[in-house]
């Protein structure tokens, strides 16, 4: 099963509006589990909007249009659908009383041409504008027992997002999945970009199959989601787990956990309340972020004793005691200082872990450390500190604090 967007409007080709619907309508497809194979923009002509469409009947199984349904002589789309697939346009009489007493209560004219926009396939489905004036129309054509299905929607992005929410969405469902569920299993991937998941993952993605594979990236935690449907929920989730399986194998080391609110903070609150292990921490490049972070996730006072913001080199030595010259000798933006950071606050708060955090956010080195170098620390009682050492080049202060900020609460996972 194909789908293809075609969005239609001159304004789109000349890059004054922004192709906002097609990445809509792409991503409410895909929530569904249909892969949107193709995706095409056509100005407000003729000519081109049926060799458009003529591509689009040659290779995809559903054509939603958006655009070009409204009161103009360039609104176009379903007069051109119409006459491709030869069907007549007729009035839908509740859309035609809509745009009446709307004229009516603005004590304006109808033109000649507002009745373009009651107008709806003679053998289709109208789609009620709430929203607007113009409605939708649908087609569903049976080509070689195979269902065709076509939409025209509204170019307003509101009306056409109401619209595909309201009717077009159980539409689809009915004819492409009657009698069948939806479901997403989110898996979350740590230390991998978007891109470099998207590599992995390319033959899989472009297969389009059963699951529907999406991707989403927040720095450094990147969430798949994986969407099937069945006639059984627990075929859909077997389905999705499949895929999963296969999925986690090949990034496994990456792989975080599963869930769609997944965050690596929850992660390790919950592990630390399993492993009944408390945690402080010592911060000075990230200000305060790690604490600030897990102190959102409920529970945490049970792990969580509490931390050090210490950001300057003074702060440093008068709170966590650490040597001046531990700080001369090595800089503070060193493996050296890190460690004590870390190492103080365990000997200070009396926890298993204490993480210590170092570095240059930037946009200034310091003391001859280039910016995005970043030393962290995790001290564990009766145990080896580890630190770790991270370069973050070219990124602005909020993502080096924030890649930081996960790159330590990942040292405590592992
Ligand atoms: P109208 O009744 O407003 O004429 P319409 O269905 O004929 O609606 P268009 O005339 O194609 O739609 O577009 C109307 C407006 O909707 C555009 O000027 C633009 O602001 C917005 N629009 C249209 N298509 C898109 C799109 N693909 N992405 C984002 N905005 C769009
Ligand atoms: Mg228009």
């Amino acid at each position: 099963m194909k789908a293809e967007i075609i969005a239609v409007g001159t304004e789109l080709l000349m890059g004054y509006i922004v192709n906002t619907n097609t990445a809509v309508v792409s991503q409410k497809l895909l929530d569904m589990g249909i892969g949107v194979y193709y995706q095409q923009v056509v100005g407000d002509n003729e000519e081109r909007l049926v060799e458009a469409l003529k591509l689009a009947d040659s290779r995809s199984d559903l054509i939603i249009l958006t655009g070009g349904i409204g009161p103009t002589r360039d609104d176009i789309t379903k007069f051109v659908v119409a006459k491709y697939y030869q069907t007549e346009l007729i009035q839908d009489e509740r859309q035609w009383e809509k745009i009446q007493s709307y004229f009516a209560s603005q004590n304006r004219q109808l033109s000649e041409t507002d009745y373009f926009q009651a107008l709806t396939f003679s053998d289709g489905t109208s789609f009620f504008n709430e929203v607007g004036l113009a409605c939708g129309s649908a087609l569903h054509l049976e080509i070689n027992n195979k269902s065709k299905v076509v939409i025209t929607l509204p170019g307003p992005p509101f009306e056409m997002e109401h619209m595909f929410d309201h009717y077009a969405r159980d539409y689809i469902n009915a004819i492409f999945h009657p009698n069948s569920v939806i479901e997403s299993l989110y898996l979350n991937f740590f230390g991998l970009g978007e891109a470099q998941i998207a590599i992995q993952l390319d033959d899989l993605i472009t297969s389009q199959s059963k699951p529907t594979i999406a991707i989403y990236a927040k720095p450094k935690l990147v969430t798949v989601r994986l969407t099937a449907n069945a006639y059984l929920a627990q075929q859909a989730q077997a389905l999705n787990q499949e895929l999963a399986n296969i999925i986690i194998n090949r990034l496994s080391s990456a792989f975080l956990g599963y869930g769609q609110n997944y965050t690596i903070e929850e992660d390790v609150v919950q592990l630390l309340i399993q492993h009944k292990k408390t945690l402080s921490l010592a911060e000075s490049v990230t200000g305060g972020l790690v604490l600030e972070s897990l102190t959102d996730i409920e529970g945490v006072s049970k792990v969580l004793k509490g931390g050090f913001v210490t950001y300057t080199n003074q702060a440093k030595i008068d709170l966590l005691k650490i040597s001046p010259q531990l700080i001369e000798d090595n800089s503070v933006v060193s493996p050296q200082v890190a460690q004590a950071m870390a190492e103080a606050c365990i000997k200070i708060c009396g926890t298993d872990f204490a993480l210590g955090l170092t570095g240059v956010a930037g946009p200034d080195t310091l003391e001859g450390h280039p910016v995005g170098q970043v030393f962290i620390a995790l001290a564990q009682k009766n145990s080896e500190t580890q630190v770790i050492e991270l370069n973050i080049p070219n990124k602005p202060r909020h993502v080096i604090r924030y890649q930081s900020k996960n790159e330590a609460l990942n040292l405590i996972r592992e």
